[in-house]
């Protein structure tokens, strides 16, 4: 037997390695430095362990959280091995004994949080004694791109050298290649032997549902309320939102919130009631999970869209451990992208804030208190804006937070990087919930696992659509197939907002199942729905939701079948949901009176809709989500001032100059189109918006480019302004228009062959966009929006047949 495997078996009680573990083991006992990347119980710790045994020594495991540093050290010890801890939650008499301990060579393992490295005098002592490896635990936290990037981790590079020659090994669960490219530089590995393996979840059953925010609560409580999908973690996006769901959830079974905010008791007891089973569900923030070791949890439910994948996978990592069938739900829409965008605000202030700090640093630590006075700076924005320089380098804060100038001076590039790259991750997330392909796939692809990227998991909502437990994707009955009918029916007049259009037909009571028969026309390509808003007259911006026929929808006729598939949620009706059942909020009916009463003039909706198409091809050309271009607010804002040069514009609330530069001339051009005054519209009556969709559409293709006659723009913009125009179904060329049938055509048969949705081939926009660009080589077809390699792949050739035909 190797001393290895004898370890394994002796010390540890394993009957034999897991995948990969052997090999890594094998590196860092052979003094090769590591970089470790397998998922969350994977058993990553065992490879730091026993390689330290097998050198002899100490191990030196440097670890960022104090429960996992308990937890870990515990089972050390139970192993019948001499560990020690220093963290801050021990007594100085302890720390010193472990000191003494560590320096007399009595330790096997001894366990410090990075911050120690701090305090005077802790390096020094630690390399009078070298350690015989060194491990760093959640190494990803080093990283300034990492999901939980820590500042006491940045500097953990500069103190690494005076323990050397131990080998290093570096271990998380969460690191993306970029990370992955940052902890080695970081840390100085020195050639890296690389483990990145694991991330293929053959047992979790992926899910993703996209539903309102008012309904999530209801859909956790009965998704729930089988007992067979408990022990069950739902991730909330707030403490607030635990603590409320929690409650809501404890009233069917034993549930608990588990958060941040609650007192260090409770939030241990709520851990170990978890553990023994107790408690059923627990209903918590991102701070939960990273100590327990339940093996048994069947489900994982996100109550809204995480901040970035590798959280997001790191969460639902937790279900199934046993190896046994789990599921895995998250819940989304639009709105968690704003709730994204509005915390990253506020956690990263802009440039321009830090920069005035960096102004009042001195070579001495100043108190914050005094600064922030100097400035007139509110206290989060001073506190984030030194956080944030500190990170960069740019500024040194020390226990106390006093505060220093730091040796960097060219902080701002990489503070802008960052907040870009946070951007990116919750881009990331957000094509995630959105993507057409295998959900385990994209999910390897991410983490840069190449060699296992091309399975396809055959459980999620992708790969299996009939075994969905979140959503059932059924046929409609023929109550359900007249029910559509109608609607198209009703829908050929115009677009219609869902509201509207859900008390006028009068097709079902709920508000809810007359939603999943529009989604099913939208998932199977005969409508759009838009999200739009409408600014109340006090202000207040309120969303709602547009119904269009596509060109499919206006095209299909009595005999065609709808080719539709319909989503109805499984699971018992639980109680209180039969409550409801009569009477539709008198709340939503109301919302839309006001609706009906739009203060723009028709002059100003006009500008609006043009304003908003050309919004929605910036973000195409650009990738972003179109209020990101700029906000509905302000694109309110707009449509009233309609600024007539950029001076103007940057009056205009939401328009920086950040804005002003990079939109101005587009902006300011599609205004002065827009006060020409328009050709006599045939009918301008506000309600009519498919009329006047079409006639602001038509004044847009001529007059931006008559008005740049005047307004001497770039023809990269007026290109951009052409581009704008065709995205109604009613604008596409002849040309345009009949490629689009053909795709569609292509598109029907090609379900019909594989016996899959339309939507499942390729999803309307998409189609629609192909139709628009006709693109000539495959290399042009994947650059198209939703297209992707997959498709390519699948159906790339055939596509562009179709599409040059
Ligand atoms: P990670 O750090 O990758 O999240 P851990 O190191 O905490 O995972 O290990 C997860 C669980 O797997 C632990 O309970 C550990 O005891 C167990 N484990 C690790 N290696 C083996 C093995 N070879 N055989 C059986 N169990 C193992
Ligand atoms: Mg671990």
């Amino acid at each position: 037997m190797g001393l290895l495997s004898g370890l394994l078996h002796r010390t540890f009680g394993f009957s034999s390695f897991r995948v990969n573990q052997e090999a890594v083991c094998r590196a860092a006992t052979d003094g090769k430095d590591v970089l470790l990347v397998m998922p969350t119980g994977a058993g990553k710790s065992l490879c730091y362990q026993l390689p330290a045994l097998a050198r002899g020594g100490t191990g030196l495991v440097i670890s960022p959280l104090i429960a996992l540093m308990d937890d870990q050290a515990n089972k050390l010890v139970a192993a019948g091995l001499r560990v020690a801890r220093i963290h801050s939650g021990m007594s100085r008499e302890d720390s010193r004994q472990a000191c003494r301990d560590y320096l007399d060579g009595h330790l096997q393992f001894l366990f410090i949080a990075p911050e120690r490295m701090r305090v005077p005098g802790f390096p020094e002592m630690l390399s009078r004694r070298k350690p015989s490896l060194i491990a760093i635990d959640e190494a990803h936290c080093i990283s300034a791109w990492g999901h939980d990037f820590r500042p006491d981790y940045r500097t953990l590079g500069d103190y690494l050298p005076a323990l050397r020659p131990a080998p290093i090994i570096a271990l998380t669960a969460t690191a993306t290649p970029t990370v992955q490219h940052d902890i080695v530089t970081q840390l100085s590995l020195h050639q890296p032997a690389l483990f990145i393996h694991g991330f293929r979840r053959d047992n979790l059953h992926i899910e993703v549902l996209e539903l309102s925010k008012p309904r999530r609560t209801e859909f956790t409580k009965k998704f729930l309320s089988d007992a067979a999908r408990r022990p069950a973690i739902v991730y909330a996006p707030s403490r607030k939102a635990a603590d409320e769901l929690a409650g809501e959830l404890g009233r069917h079974f034993p549930a608990a919130a588990y958060h941040a905010g609650l007192d260090s008791g409770t939030r241990e007891r709520v851990q170990r009631h978890f553990q023994s089973g107790k408690l059923e569900v627990v209903v918590a923030t991102i701070a939960f999970g990273m100590g327990i070791d339940k093996a048994d949890v069947r489900t994982v439910v996100h109550y809204a869209l995480p901040a970035s994948v590798e959280a997001y996978y790191q969460e639902i990592g937790r279900a199934g451990r046993d190896g046994k069938p789990s599921r895995t739900v998250l819940l989304y829409n639009f709105v968690d992208r704003k709730m994204h965008d509005f915390f990253l605000d506020r956690d990263y202030p802009v440039t321009t804030e830090l920069t005035k700090v960096t102004k009042v640093l001195t070579d001495d630590f100043q108190m914050p208190e005094i600064l922030r006075k100097k400035l007139k700076m509110d206290v989060e924005t001073f506190a984030k804006a030194g956080e944030k320089l500190a990170s960069q380098g740019a500024a040194v804060i020390d226990m106390a937070g006093n505060i220093r100038r730091g040796a960097t001076s060219t902080w701002q590039s990489g503070y802008e990087s960052q907040v870009a790259h946070r951007r990116g991750q919750i881009d990331r997330m957000m094509d995630f919930a959105q993507t057409q392909q295998c959900r385990m796939t994209a999910l390897i692809r991410h983490f840069g696992d190449t060699a296992d990227a091309h399975r396809p998991c055959g459980h999620c909502d992708f790969c299996a659509p009939g075994a969905t437990q979140a959503q059932i994707l059924a046929e409609p009955t023929a109550q359900q197939d007249r029910d559509l009918r109608i609607i198209l029916r009703s829908l050929a007049g115009g677009s219609k907002s869902t509201g509207k259009l859900f008390i006028e037909l009068g097709l079902t009571k709920e508000r809810k199942d007359f939603d999943d028969l529009l989604d099913g026309l939208a998932r199977g390509g005969l409508i759009t729905l838009n999200s739009e808003t409408f600014t109340a007259p006090e202000g207040k911006v309120i969303p709602y939701k547009k119904a269009s026929l596509t060109f499919e929808g206006q095209s299909i006729s009595s005999r065609d079948a709808l080719g539709v598939v319909l989503r109805s949620e499984s699971g018992t009706t639980l109680p209180s949901r039969k409550r409801k059942i009569n009477g539709t909020t008198p709340a939503r009916t109301r919302t839309l009176t006001v609706l009906e009463a739009a203060p723009l003039t028709s002059g100003q909706q006009t500008l609006a809709i043009n304003l908003r198409a050309w919004r929605k091809a910036e973000a195409a050309v650009t990738g972003k989500p179109a209020f990101m271009v700029f906000s509905d607010s302000a694109l309110g804002a707009l449509a009233m001032a309609c600024p007539q040069n950029l001076a103007a514009l940057l009056q205009v609330t939401g328009f920086g100059p950040d804005k002003t530069e990079r939109y101005g001339t587009d902006i300011v051009a599609l205004c002065r189109a827009n006060t020409v005054p328009p050709a006599p519209a045939s009918n301008s009556s506000a309600s009519r918006a498919d009329s006047s969709t079409r006639a602001s559409a038509e004044n847009a293709a001529e007059r931006p480019q008559k008005d740049s006659l005047k307004t001497p723009a770039p023809a990269s913009k007026i290109l951009a302004l052409e581009r704008s125009v065709p995205i109604d179904p009613a604008v596409l060329t002849p040309v345009q228009q009949a490629r689009e049938v053909r795709l569609r055509q292509w598109r029907k048969s090609e379900s019909e062959r594989l016996g899959l949705p339309q939507f499942f081939v390729l999803g309307t926009s998409a189609l629609r966009s192909i139709a628009m660009e006709q693109p000539r080589t495959l290399a042009e077809l994947q650059l198209i929006p939703g297209v992707g390699v997959e498709k390519v792949d699948r159906y790339g050739p055939s596509i562009l047949q179709v599409c040059n035909a």
